[in-house]
This record gives structure tokens, C-alpha cells and sequence, in this order.
């Protein structure tokens, strides 16, 4: 039977006055009718058939800026890196775990007796803990020693410093202290790039509640919830804060640690590129910003290609393939390695090969004194 015509009207009429609002609330409302799983049980597997490129190892030989090997002092530690080097095509490893006087000249004889001087550059440490009237100088003059013992660089600095470190009067030391304007001037003055991590994503700044994407991470991690305003300065005052030191020290060659967790806003970090021409950025643990964004992202890194090193943070072997295959492949909607830290799966940015050039080895052939040639194009 056919309905009259005026019922069609009634509910076309209906349709388009309750659009969205009509949609988002039926899904809100309608309850699963069996128990759900929990944020950690649902992983549904990926029904989508795609083209898949593995990248085992980096089209061209890398530099790792943001190198955590363990501690290179024996030659089993020396070989069990090298060779996982060598599946990946890592051909320089910066050992980025700062280490400053003994602990820094017994790793830099053991790799020189093991013959991979060519393989490792070290970078050395600031004891910035109870920062006082005198320390810079004192600070200062450690960094000369250890640079003058081979150290190419210092860092990596960690987060706590702007978010923890204590002077020792009790107050929390602030980035852009003038006590230490010594330290970055002779950094300056040696050419060696200093390679800072400030904060954190912003979200483990913000509230922890149920739109913030990082819940998971936070909910498994509390010690990476900052949203405590008592104990830590919000983001952007921090970030405020490190861009003070930076604009102070023009003259210093500065490697910002983790794109300066301005991944999901990349125009924060062309801004800052734009404004302090001495300001660098490291990719590590930040893939899964980079990759879900695979067109912007290229266009930034191409319009930026000066300014980008890789790095990968944490020394696990079998999760650097990720980062190539991000950044040299066009494939699509592919796992991540890190399931808290992102729900969502990742693209390929298919940066062209000047690019990678420049991520993988030219920029940090440029800004770090005495790096090894072995082994690069030339
Ligand atoms: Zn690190």
C-alpha cells in the first residue's frame, strides 16, 4: 500500500531539522546490550587490506640524536648495540644518556678499544641539582673538561629540570635561571649543541578526565600526570619559560627533545623555528602524533628540513622499523607499537630523499662537532 504523500513530507521535514544533534545523541544513548569491555580488552583487529611496505632499516644511514643504549663501558654491551645497529642502519649512535667525568671517559676508551669510535658520540651531563651563587661557573668549567675528554654535545637534560629540580634554597629551578647563562654561553662558545627535554605532552598537564586522550597513559603511569597546578606550572608557562632561555641564548645551537611535544600542533613549532633560527627538533616518542597526520606533517618537515634530527629515545631495537617506515613509506592505517599512548593506527608521510637526508644524518653531521664521515653518502 502506498503511503500518502504528506507522511513522506512529515518525515523528510522531521530528518532535516534534528540532524547531528539527532545522530550524536541516538549513539550516546543506545547502551550495548551486553556487558562492554573494558578501555584495555577492546583491540579490534583491522579488517582493512592495504598495500604494506616493512622498512627493517632506514633507507640511508642514520644518526640516533636521542640515543639510550645502555652503558657503554664492556664490549658485550659495545657489540649487542652495534649489531642491532647494523640490522637497522644506524650507522652513529649518540650516547644521549649523559654521563659527565669517569663515567664518560671509561665509555669513550671502551668504544675507542672495541674499534666503533666511529660508530658512538657521547654526549655529556649538567649536575643541575641545588643550583646556588657560584654553580654556573662551577657547572661551566665541568663541561670544558668533558668536552675537553671528547663530549660532543650536552643531554640530554631532562624533563625534571623545569619540572622538579630544586636550587638550593628550596625553590624550583626555573629554565631560563640567570645562574646558569654561564653554562649555555660556553656551550655556545665550544659549538656544542645542547639537547633539552621540557614537559611532557600537554595533556599530562590537563585534566584527567574522560576526553583526555592520554587517559590510558595517564591512568597506567601517575607519575605522568602534571595537572597538580600546587606542584607544576601549567604547559604553556613552562614552555614560556624554556622559550625565554632559548631567545636569551641565541648563540647556542639548541636540539629540542621530542619536537618540543608541539607534534599536535605543528604550527606551535614552525613558529618557534621561525622565530629562533638556533632551535632544532628531535622526533623521538612522537610517531604516533607524526603519523596520523601524514600530509601535514611532510609539508612541515619539507618546509623545515634544516631543523629536524632523528632520534628514537628508548633503545628498543625491534620499534625503530616503525619510525622508517612513517617516514619513508605512503601505506596506510598500520599498528603502532605503544598502544597507550595512541588509539589510532598510523600513515606513511613518504618524505622525499632530501628530506630524509636531512632527518637521518645531515642535520646532526652539521650541528655536532667531530662526527664520524664512515659509512655516510657523500
Ligand atoms: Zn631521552
Amino acid at each position: 500500500m502506498r503511503l500518502p504523500r504528506i507522511v513522506f513530507m512529515l518525515v523528510a521535514l522531521t530528518l532535516l531539522l534534528s540532524p547531528k544533534q539527532g545522530e550524536a545523541q541516538g549513539r550516546r544513548n543506545r547502551a550495548p546490550t551486553i556487558p562492554p569491555p573494558s578501555i584495555t580488552e577492546y583491540n579490534p583487529r583491522s579488517t582493512l587490506v592495504v598495500p604494506e611496505h616493512e622498512v627493517p632499516r632506514a633507507k640511508f644511514p642514520a644518526v640516533d640524536l636521542h640515543g639510550h643504549p645502555p652503558t657503554l663501558d664492556n664490549p658485550e654491551a659495545i657489540n649487542r648495540v652495534i649489531s642491532a645497529m647494523d640490522d637497522l642502519n644506524l650507522q652513529v649512535m649518540v650516547q644521549a644518556r649523559g654521563s659527565s667525568g669517569e663515567r664518560l671517559t671509561s665509555q669513550i676508551e671502551a668504544v675507542r678499544a672495541a674499534g666503533f669510535e666511529d660508530r658512538f658520540v657521547f654526549f655529556t651531563t649538567l649536575d643541575l641539582q641545588n643550583v646556588g651563587p657560584g654553580s654556573g661557573a662551577r657547572i661551566a668549567a665541568q663541561l670544558e673538561a668533558d668536552v675537553a675528554a671528547g663530549a660532543v654535545g650536552i643531554g640530554e637534560i631532562g624533563k625534571g629540570f623545569g619540572l622538579n629540580t630544586r636550587k638550593a634554597d628550596g625553590t624550583r629551578l626555573e629554565l631560563d635561571d640567570p645562574e646558569l647563562d654561564v653554562v649555555w654561553e660556553t656551550a655556545a662558545q665550544l659549538g656544542i649543541p645542547v639537547f633539552i627535554h621540557t614537559g611532557d605532552p600537554a595533556e599530562f598537564f590537563e585534566p584527567l578526565d574522560l576526553e583526555n586522550e592520554r587517559w590510558l597513559e595517564m591512568a597506567i603511569y601517575p607519575n605522568r600526570q602534571f595537572n597538580d597546578r600546587s606542584r607544576y606550572p601549567t604547559f604553556e608557562d613552562l614552555m614560556a619559560e624554556r622559550d625565554r632561555l632559548l631567545a636569551k641564548h641565541t648563540n647556542t645551537t639548541w636540539v629540542i627533545a621530542h619536537m618540543s611535544w608541539y607534534t599536535q600542533d605543528l604550527g606551535k613549532l614552525g613558529e618557534l623555528f621561525d622565530r629562533l633560527p638556533n632551535v632544532h627538533g628531535e622526533v623521538g616518542a612522537v610517531l604516533y602524533d607524526l603519523g596520523r597526520q601524514p600530509r601535514f606533517a611532510r609539508a612541515f618537515f619539507e618546509k623545515h628540513k634544516d631543523r629536524i634530527l632523528f632520534g628514537k629515545d628508548s633503545f628498543a631495537p625491534d620499534e625503530y622499523p616503525y619510525y622508517w617506515r612513517v617516514f619513508e613509506t605512503e601505506d596506510e592505517y598500520f599498528d603502532y607499537y605503544r598502544n597507550y599512548h595512541a588509539f589510532w593506527q598510523l600513515y606513511g608521510m613518504g618524505l622525499p630523499d632530501d628530506v630524509l637526508r636531512q632527518l637521518y644524518y645531515g642535520n646532526a653531521m652539521r650541528i655536532i662537532p667531530n662526527m664520524p664521515t664512515a659509512g655516510f653518502p657523500r
